[in-house]
């Protein structure tokens, strides 16, 4: 298979090109203004293309409670969270579906789902998730999303020590699951690919890190986790090692070049060092942050020293959504009230650079995507620049990152294959999804969170809130 678009917008530098890209099989062959047409012609004309960003942090089961949770901070809205997790894998399929379609709808081809699994049913709920991906044809990584402490463990004890009640599976249990998705479900050549993904310090062992690392080295995998994403966090940190929890991370070895931080709202200098030198990178997600009172990631002094940075939507119950695009905006402008020189502050082909190459670096792909070059896979995505929303015609890429895009993503590629086509998904039925999202839910009114009600009072005095 292959196709040319032609006389398409492309960012280059200091301007934007009019330009035929020609993709064979599942990797651009040219771009240039005058390449040859190969393949299906697809018109091009008053749009830009931009390489596949990368929604590089998201839990996609979260979809069924987005909209629902209170106002609370991570360790709280985490007790709601869990207590009414979906159990059944066939609503994991949905929601995996949603968080896709959504993702490709704001310019996003990679999506990293840090998938909460469902107790006993844990290859089930990967094999769920594996098959909404292969169906949509986004490309994938699926962390499955591993502890082995119990959820108390993640909120610091304070002046008494806290006995926390053993966590459901063993160390071991949890290493050999991860075998056996890595057996059954890693596919990198059709777009899937398993990462190990400890949920962060906050709850794991040792043992697990170290399993994992083990497992990364063995079969060149990413590694993932969440990083000092509260407050609470730091302090836990404090009780747990007495240090940083970015040296423990250090020292463990699980911070290299293909290792990607979720937050990381909580570093001092000496942290972010740590990360520029050992090439980790951030996962940025400011709605996350904001929703949770988590709290401003400083971004500007990642890119200053260095340190590769990304996007994320997390997941969609402290978002509420999976809107790429409105992510990067936020995520973009949101430091401008951090750092009063505005010679720091991010442009909107900065944020463009971070979404789509910062994404891919933290994945081991720099080579293989991230920007539009020769001989790189063909995941990409085409606006139509006669979008009401993108008009009046002023700087394509400046319109896209600050202003409001609806409905402006008009194709998009993955592994050189259409998936989205004049603003709709063509391999699943968006209908039907539509339906049984709709059919398998409820509007809620009120609910009793048991989890939370034991908790918030330890949480509140630890955190000295008034009780
Ligand atoms: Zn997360």
């Amino acid at each position: 298979m292959s196709f040319t678009i032609q006389n398409v917008l492309i960012p280059v530098e200091g301007g934007y090109k009019i330009v035929n890209v020609q993709v064979e099989g599942d990797r651009i062959s040219a771009i240039a203004p005058e390449a040859p047409i190969i393949g299906d012609a697809i018109d091009g004309k008053n749009k830009l293309l931009l390489p596949g960003f990368v929604n590089a942090h998201t839990h996609s089961s979260e979809m069924w409670q987005r909209g629902i949770i209170p106002p609370l901070p991570l360790e709280l809205w985490l007790a709601q969270l869990y207590d009414f997790a979906p159990l059944n894998p066939d609503k994991i399929y949905l929601s995996a579906l949603g968080t896709a379609v959504e993702t490709l709808l704001s310019g996003g081809t990679t999506v990293v789902d840090h998938l909460v699994l469902i107790p006993g049913q844990e290859l089930e709920t990967i094999a769920a998730a594996d098959r909404a991906y292969r169906e949509i044809g986004i490309r994938a990584f699926i962390g499955p999303l591993i502890q082995d402490e119990s959820l108390t463990a993640s909120i610091p004890s304070g002046e008494n020590l806290i006995e926390h009640a053993p966590y459901i599976r063993s160390t071991a249990a949890t290493l050999q699951l991860m075998k056996d998705a890595i057996a059954r479900f890693h596919q990198p050549e059709i777009g899937i690919n398993i990462i190990l993904a400890p949920t962060g310090i906050q709850l794991c062992s040792e043992a697990l890190f170290k399993g994992c690392i083990e497992l990364s080295k063995t079969h060149n995998l990413c590694l993932h986790a969440h990083l000092l994403e509260t407050k609470a966090q730091k302090k836990l940190a404090q009780e747990k090692y007495g240090f940083s929890s970015v040296k423990y991370l250090q020292n463990l070895g699980f911070l290299t070049s293909h290792t990607s931080l979720a937050h990381c709202v909580w570093l001092d200098d000496d942290d972010i060092t740590i990360l520029a030198e050992t090439q980790a990178t951030v996962v940025h997600n400011p709605l996350s942050n904001l929703r949770l009172g988590s709290g401003i990631a400083p971004i500007i002094k990642y890119r200053q020293a260095g340190v590769n940075v990304s996007f994320g939507c997390d997941g969609a119950s402290s978002n509420d959504s999976q809107d790429l695009l409105e992510a990067i905006k936020i995520g973009s402008i949101l430091h401008n009230i951090t750092d009063f020189d505005y010679r720091h502050w991010i442009t909107p082909r900065q944020s463009v650079e971070m979404a789509s190459m910062g994404g891919a670096k933290g994945l081991n792909m720099g080579d293989e995507i991230g920007s539009l070059t020769v001989g790189k896979k063909a995941d990409f995505v085409l606006y139509d620049l006669t979008s009401l929303s993108l008009l009046p015609r002023t700087d394509p890429i400046g319109l896209l990152i600050l202003g409001r895009p609806t409905q402006a993503v008009d194709s998009v590629w993955v592994n050189g294959k259409q998936i989205v086509a004049k603003n709709q998904v063509k391999t699943i039925n968006v209908d039907e999804l539509r339906k049984q999202l709709f059919e398998q839910s409820q509007w809620i009114e009120e609910r009793n969170s048991q989890t939370m009600n034991e908790i918030e009072s330890h949480y509140r005095k630890v955190m000295k809130l008034e009780t």
